[in-house]
């Protein structure tokens, strides 16, 4: 048929026809919202894509002027600060004069498992933050446009709707049950009732995770404000409860709040990230987890620089970009999956303040998840075999030996997360 020889060739038809071109031409980078998911890719791109197309690239940011960005996921892990330093010289005391950030040193566990509160710091020095996501895009859609990014007004409804070589989907969360979307199998949560309370000044340099009768109350205090937010599924627990349960616990506090905004939520991820050559997904398009761990911002800013590593290859050598896209793939599904098990982990010891039906079955499906998955239990066997004369020998200071490991580990965690979380949770 058409002078082919045999199996070989077909395989070459079908990555001929599947390879992307090698691009010598000036590139087009689309990104699809302006949310923090989008803004983190275009702080990204603008920065890092032109060295490596030195014939040309434009980024293009497209937005719907009719929906607005989500104004919640203020807390990051270790990345956000590093990008905003590496790419744009920033340090926290800059964003917390620009927007409203502050530090994160950890995250503060109260009433959680059965041995009582812990604290999970960050290894080393390094330091999270918090910031208001609100300030965060408003602050960066008018610097990235000084630098060049174009901000687009449009609605789009396809990707081929736009005229780019390159694009990021940040338009926020799916319409679900979607073909190219699996739903987290254990997750619980599925709601958030999120009050902002003004302070003059951040109340403390970590967030709060605090175990409540029907979930737990999230903490983020930024410079101007404190956000507290009740995680809760509502199925299980009547609103009105978890009202009431918020109200005393800020009294408690003697803060006083803004009106309660009430934000529902589902648990899902895309089976591929990246799905053609062209394309890929971030932010809410692409993951969405209840936010115990920041997982969700620490995911855009993976995913920004796995992206930008696939793109950039095709003008050189577009089977190797093949090749990268497929195991980002494999990276970025393994990676969900782990990041559900470190959130699930949390409800996996036995709750010694609460006998709640949320607890009762927040521990089945935590013990369910976990007992699942085979690799989550090497990773957590791993955190304990840690040892400080190997790490001598090896003349590594512990926090070198750590990044080295934290490659192997999802969820943004290294291996003293795990070994703090389980201790501390008395697992
Ligand atoms: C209560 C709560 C607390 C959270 N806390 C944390 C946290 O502490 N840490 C963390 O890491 N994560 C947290 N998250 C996750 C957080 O939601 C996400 O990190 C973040 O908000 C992602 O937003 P996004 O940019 O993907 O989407 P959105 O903010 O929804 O932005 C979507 C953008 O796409 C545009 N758009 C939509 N449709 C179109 C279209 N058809 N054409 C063009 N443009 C379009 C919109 O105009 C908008 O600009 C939290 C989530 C919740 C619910």
């Amino acid at each position: 048929m058409d002078g082919m020889q045999g199996p070989r060739d077909w395989l070459d038809v079908v990555q001929k026809n599947s390879s992307p071109p090698i691009i010598k031409k000036g590139v087009k980078i689309a990104i699809i919202g302006k949310g923090t998911g989008g803004i983190i890719a275009a702080l990204y791109f603008s920065k890092w894509a032109p060295p490596f197309f030195p014939q040309g690239c434009t980024i293009e940011v497209y937005y719907d002027p009719d929906i607005s960005a989500v104004h919640v996921g203020e807390g990051s892990q270790l990345s956000l600060p590093n990008v905003l330093w590496t790419l744009q010289n920033m340090t926290i005391k800059e964003a917390g004069e620009t927007f409203n950030a502050s530090h994160k040193v950890g995250i503060q566990y109260n009433n959680w498992g059965n041995k009582g509160d812990y604290f999970h710091s960050f290894p080393g020095n390094n330091t999270a933050m918090h910031f208001s996501a609100k300030d965060f895009q408003e602050y960066w859609e008018k610097e990235l446009a000084k630098q060049g990014v174009k901000f687009i007004p449009k609605k789009v409804k396809k990707h081929s709707d736009i005229d780019a070589d390159f694009i990021m989907d940040a338009r926020g969360a799916p319409k679900l049950p979607h073909k190219d979307y699996e739903s987290f199998e254990y997750s619980l949560c599925n709601s958030a009732l999120v009050a902002q309370c003004p302070t003059e000044y951040p109340l403390y340099n970590y967030t709060i995770a605090e175990a409540m009768p029907n979930g737990w109350i999230f903490g983020i205090p930024l410079q101007n404000r404190i956000s507290y937010g009740y995680i809760f599924n509502k199925e299980i627990s009547d609103k009105s409860i978890i009202e009431e349960e918020l109200k005393e616990f800020i009294n408690k506090k003697d803060l006083t709040h803004k009106p309660f905004n009430h934000i529902q939520f589902q648990s899902y991820h895309r089976k591929l990230n990246w799905p053609t050559w062209r394309t890929a997904y971030i932010g809410n398009a692409s993951y969405f987890c209840e936010p115990l761990e920041a997982t969700a911002i620490e995911l855009q800013c993976n995913i920004s620089d796995k992206t930008l590593g696939i793109w950039t290859w095709y003008q050189h050598d577009n089977r190797k970009s093949m090749t990268q896209r497929n195991e980002a793939n494999q990276w970025y599904y393994k990676w969900c999956k782990e990041a559900e098990c470190i959130i699930m982990m949390h409800y996996c010891a036995y709750n010694k303040n609460y006998d709640t039906k949320f607890w009762t079955e927040a521990r089945l499906r935590a013990s369910a998840c976990l007992t699942n998955n085979n690799d989550f239990q090497q990773m957590c066997r791993e955190a304990f075999h840690y040892d400080r004369s190997m790490v001598q020998h090896l003349g590594l200071t512990k926090e070198q030996f750590e990044t080295q490991q934290a490659r192997n580990f999802g969820g943004g965690w290294n291996l003293d997360s795990f070994r703090q979380n389980i201790a501390g949770l008395g697992l």
